[in-house]
């Protein structure tokens, strides 16, 4: 069981799931199950403010009716806090993190990503209860391999910053938890959208701090519509409708260039899925954003 994959779908209950999240769905379950792994469920409920009354619910509904169905207990972050934190202090034993109170306003008006300079030098003491946290990130550019897009390589001091891992308003970060999270769920591929790759870098230099193994990646096309528009929930990308789920993934195979057959067109859902999940081709992936038919 120690080499078994085992991918994960990870939603943030903002919105209800829509076409793009379907995508990133199907890929992370057939990539997983066509080498024979598991495919673990996670909300991701760190963010209570941006939240969605009954999301995360329309998540399990949606899912199952999609023919997608979850490897164990679904794993809630709001439930794992404790666990985070310990991992903070364990970062901030180790000093790979600071606690840093430089004000939105004062950065932006010194044009800096992240910490004015005194907190990260140790010239200034926040009070912790009042601060952030920032992982310290590393002089040199941070590398990763991508399964679709190969090597790619990212200098975070320049593009994010030291990342904050929690927040001033005492909750975790996405990054610590989605990193924790993949940890303790043993996660051994990532299969989600390019709209999530530049948190890779942050993500594999936050494991590699931690001295846990990072998972493999891979980022999928994102869909735009026809005004070029990415799908995502802050665009208002439709919810998807439960009673056409078996025309939902026959469309999300074809514009994944699985090429399902004809015929598959008229199946139920769990056909479509066990094809999907038998003929999984990793390389006929495309590699740049998809059009919305
Ligand atoms: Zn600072």
């Amino acid at each position: 069981m120690v080499n078994r994959v085992i991918g994960r779908f990870a939603p943030s209950p903002t919105g209800p799931l829509h076409f793009g999240s379907l995508l990133a769905a199907i890929s992370s379950y057939a990539s997983a199950k066509h080498q024979g792994g598991l495919w673990r469920l996670r909300i991701d409920t760190i963010d209570p403010p941006r939240e969605q009354a009954g999301a995360a619910d329309s998540f399990i509904s949606t899912l199952e009716a999609h023919g997608l169905h979850w490897d164990g207990d679904i794993v809630w972050q709001h439930q794992r806090i404790a666990r985070y934190r310990e991992v903070l202090a364990e970062l901030i034993a180790k000093n790979l993190v600071y606690a840093c109170d430089c004000s939105r306003s004062a950065r932006a008006e010194a044009g800096v990503l992240d910490c004015l300079g005194p907190c990260r030098h140790g010239e200034h003491h926040p009070n912790a209860s009042d601060a952030a946290w920032r992982l310290r990130s590393p002089a040199t550019a941070s590398t990763y391999h991508d399964r679709l897009h190969g090597e790619l390589s990212e200098l975070l001091s320049r593009s994010c910053g030291d990342a904050i891992l929690w927040r001033r308003d005492d909750l975790p970060a996405y990054q610590l938890a989605t990193v924790v999270d993949d940890h303790d769920m043993s996660i051994s591929e990532v299969v989600r959208g390019t709209d999530l790759l530049d948190n890779t870098a942050r993500q594999c230099h936050l494991a590699d701090s931690l001295g846990w193994a990072r998972p493999q990646f891979l980022h999928i096309p994102m869909l735009i519509n026809s005004t070029g528009q990415k799908l995502s929930k802050q665009s208002h990308a439709l919810a998807l409708n439960n009673n056409h789920a078996a025309e939902n993934v026959f469309l999300a195979l074809q514009l994944l260039a699985q090429q399902p057959p004809a015929e598959l067109r008229q199946a139920f859902i769990d056909e479509i899925i066990t094809w999907a999940v038998a003929h999984w081709c990793e390389s006929a992936l495309p590699i740049g954003d998809i059009k919305q038919p």
